[in-house]
């Protein structure tokens, strides 16, 4: 091949030679647990969506902005007489998190956020040539709203419930950063459905603000990969910008209006099922507790453990045909991660037949020690 000894890898730019590739763990047959999916599936009326004959609309673009979807997405969200609103949808809400830091950052800009959260933010921030500005957690595990403030980073990436952590962030935290903080404000509530409450009304108040969300988690369909942001029509805007068109997907955009239905098997599907996953959550936490672990406080659908000997029970658990996710290196603050050395469990909730075999498997591996 002509050129083949060049080193093709040092053509790429030095941002993207230096990123891990992402590679989530999987294996046939096990217990699954590693991600914070929908464990029970999708609605049947987005299923049933997807099955409808659609020869004709696939060998066509989707529409540029997903625009059916607009109305039903306000109307959930409560924002439909909230003037000034507008939705930008994306290939899930990772698309639409990365085109924000595009649109709003240049290259040099930092990026603040409460460290640890969704690895993807420094991944993006380093691709879009921002600096990750990681800012701790207070001593609960609620935002240092005044350090992140105190950053006067171009954007602040507030994530509620966050993730890994499962932990809540207060309203009063959320409020003081989105109308203190010198530039944008984008709060990721991919957990949200989960939650006590969301945090969505405020775009209504903070006009930098951008709250994302995505139907990856309560609403079951992260292999259709579509996510969505509310925020003021100019912040929008940009965000369209940056995203480029046509991100949403003939079928996404078709199962994502169905599910979106007030009815029994769309709607109430996603509600009955997010009840489910917050029963099961306390039910394990308090199993967890029994046996003298100590989970975070969780305001999503899956359980953090902080635990020094993390990367050990993963492998034996993964042994056991039971895969959680592993964390290690997270930052020495709050207490309970420093007390962990820095090393913690993600566990996703599924049913409880499954989450008994997830503490049948811990308490055998724990018995080993
Ligand atoms: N935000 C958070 C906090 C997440 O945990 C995830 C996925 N793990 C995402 C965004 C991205 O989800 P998706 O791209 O599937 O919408």
């Amino acid at each position: 091949m002509i050129g083949a000894t060049r080193d093709l890898a040092s053509l790429a730019r030095d941002a993207v030679r230096a990123l891990p590739l992402y590679a989530p763990e999987s294996a046939d047959g096990a217990l699954d647990l590693s991600d914070s999916v929908n464990a029970w599936g999708a609605p049947p009326a987005a299923l049933r969506a997807l099955a409808e004959p659609s020869a004709a609309s696939v060998s066509r673009y989707p529409s540029p902005r997903s625009e059916s979807l607009v109305p039903a997405l306000l109307r959930y969200l409560g924002l439909e007489s909230t003037g000034d609103v507008r939705i930008v949808t994306g290939c899930g809400s990772d698309d639409v998190l990365d085109a924000a830091m595009r649109a709003f950052g240049s290259p040099g800009d930092r990026i603040a956020f409460s460290s640890p959260t969704f690895s993807m933010i420094p991944l993006f921030a380093r691709l879009n040539g921002l600096e990750p500005v990681p800012v701790p957690f207070a001593g609960t595990f609620d935002l240092d709203a005044e350090r992140l403030v105190d950053a006067g980073a171009k954007i602040t990436y507030l994530c509620a419930p966050n993730n890994p952590t499962a932990t809540p962030v207060s309203r009063a935290a959320v409020e003081f950063v989105a109308t203190r903080a010198s530039g944008i404000v984008v709060l990721d509530e991919a957990y949200a459905e989960f939650a006590p409450e969301s945090y969505a009304d405020l775009v209504g108040r903070c006009e930098r603000l951008l709250v994302v969300r995505t139907f990856s988690k309560a609403f079951g369909l992260a292999g259709l990969r579509v996510g969505y942001a509310a925020g003021t029509a100019s912040v929008v805007n940009m965000v369209e910008r940056a995203r480029g068109p046509y991100k949403v997907s003939v079928l996404g955009e078709r199962a994502a209006h169905a599910a979106l239905a007030d009815a029994d098997d769309a709607l109430g599907w996603v509600r009955r099922h997010a009840r489910l996953a917050v029963e099961i959550r306390e039910r394990v936490a308090t199993a967890l507790t029994t046996i003298g672990l100590a989970p975070l406080p969780s305001a999503a659908n899956f359980l953090c453990i902080p635990a020094s000997n993390a990367s050990v029970l993963a492998a034996q658990l993964r042994a056991r045909n039971v895969l959680v996710r592993c964390f290690t290196g997270l930052p020495r603050e709050p207490r309970a991660l420093a007390d962990a050395q820095g090393s913690a469990l993600r566990v996703g909730m599924a049913s409880w037949d499954a989450m008994q075999r997830f503490l049948d498997a811990l308490a055998e591996v724990r018995a080993c020690e």
